[in-house]
């Protein structure tokens, strides 16, 4: 059976995305590298996911799963024999006639789910601008209490950053099969986040309840009694930051956390009070595209060039120190960001990229004054 075993290799060769659109599979929203949306078997809002890097899909709720020929058994209700043959055609090669129409097909339905996630995009943009424009100066709010509960008081950060501001009552949606439904109203703090150009692209939120020790809100999901974060991401983070130091800033160093409360701890440490103090929203933004495939290359911390809206400070800046977490998971942690400050080192001749291991102001300063080792 030599020629179903290469039919076979043909089928698992293919990208998973080229199937998807082969099979017209619709209302994929494509989240990093996974396509997010209605199973094509179950239906849904958001069960059905396929991840794009690993050529796999999943249904949370029928549970269906695998790779290109389970996906098109699951779409077309085909056996195994028949979705191998739908895929790579009968026993014989395809007609070159079969071939260019299926390749056709393939382009017309990727067009087609593309223009949907730039429409997607642009729409999230856009509730990101509303959300931002009726936000109210942080200054006297509960912004200034959850801050100072997260370490960061007010004699320590006596100007309130302008990419702050704060939403007296936020609604927090989650998808449901019905569309977007509020599960929480409350005070958020709201974040700016600016693309290259500068301009407000996303707004990071962080829902506030100061009874609660650390000011954070706890929203439980009533319809699945899951717990939700209480930080969220509206709009198109890609590429972009939180400029906490200002906007008009420019400095040489720049250091920068994922998150806004580590960046500003490091801001009001003092640790330098030249450098510009940007937070990278979130450690996949920081990194930006990965090469993980091969052997011995998941941890490697190696860039795909390639990923051409990855995250690169402004042209000012000659020395890039990134702020590792003590929280998170340290040897991913650690590609991660080093996968990013080496994009930017080899974007940008010239430039220094550091980690920074320990957000504490003394380990901070050694790195920023050329001691330490990262
Ligand atoms: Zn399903």
């Amino acid at each position: 059976m030599v020629e179903s075993d290469h039919r076979l290799a043909d089928a698992k060769a293919m990208p998973i995305e080229q199937v998807v659109n082969l099979l017209g599979i619709q209302g994929l929203a494509r989240a990093g590298h996974e396509l997010v949306g209605p199973c094509p078997s179950c239906g849904g809002r958001d069960r059905f996911g396929v991840n794009l890097r690993k050529g796999v899909f999943l249904c949370r709720r029928c549970d269906a799963k695998g790779g290109n020929i389970d996906l098109v058994m699951l779409t077309m209700g085909m056996e195994f024999k028949a979705a191998l043959g739908w895929l790579v055609g009968p026993s014989q090669e395809l007609s070159a006639e079969e071939r260019r129409k299926r390749e056709k097909r393939a382009e017309q339905n990727r067009l087609v789910n593309e223009a949907r996630a730039a429409r997607e995009r642009q729409d999230a943009i856009r509730m990101a601008r509303e959300i931002w424009a009726d936000g109210k100066p942080a200054e006297g709010t509960a912004v200034r209490e959850y801050l100072s509960r997260r370490g960061i008081a007010q004699d320590l950060l006596p100007v309130m950053p302008k990419c702050i501001r704060f939403a007296p009552a936020l609604p927090f949606t989650v998808k449901s099969e019905k569309g977007w439904k509020v599960i929480h109203t409350g005070p958020a703090m709201l974040a700016a986040v600016q693309g290259p150009d500068g301009m407000l692209s996303a707004v990071h939120r962080t829902w506030i309840d100061l009874d609660r020790p650390n000011g954070k809100a706890v929203v439980t999901d009533p319809a699945t009694g899951e717990v939700q974060p209480s930080k969220k991401v509206i709009g198109s983070k890609k590429g972009g930051a939180i400029r906490l130091s200002g906007n008009a800033h420019q400095a040489e160093v720049m250091v920068m956390g994922e998150g806004i409360e580590t960046t500003l701890s490091a801001m009001v440490s003092g640790v330098d009070a030249g450098a510009m103090f940007w937070a990278g929203v979130d450690l996949g933004n920081m990194a930006g595209r990965r090469r993980t495939r091969g052997e011995g290359v998941k941890f490697a911390g190696l860039p795909d060039l390639e990923d051409d809206e990855a995250f690169l400070p402004p042209a000012c800046v000659t020395r890039l120190v990134y702020v590792m977490d003590g929280d998170s998971e340290p040897r991913l942690t650690r590609a991660k960001l080093l996968a990013g400050l080496r994009r930017a080192m080899l974007k940008r001749p010239g430039l220094k990229g550091q980690i920074a291991s320990a957000p504490q102001g003394l380990d901070l300063n050694d790195v920023l004054m050329g001691k330490a080792h990262g």
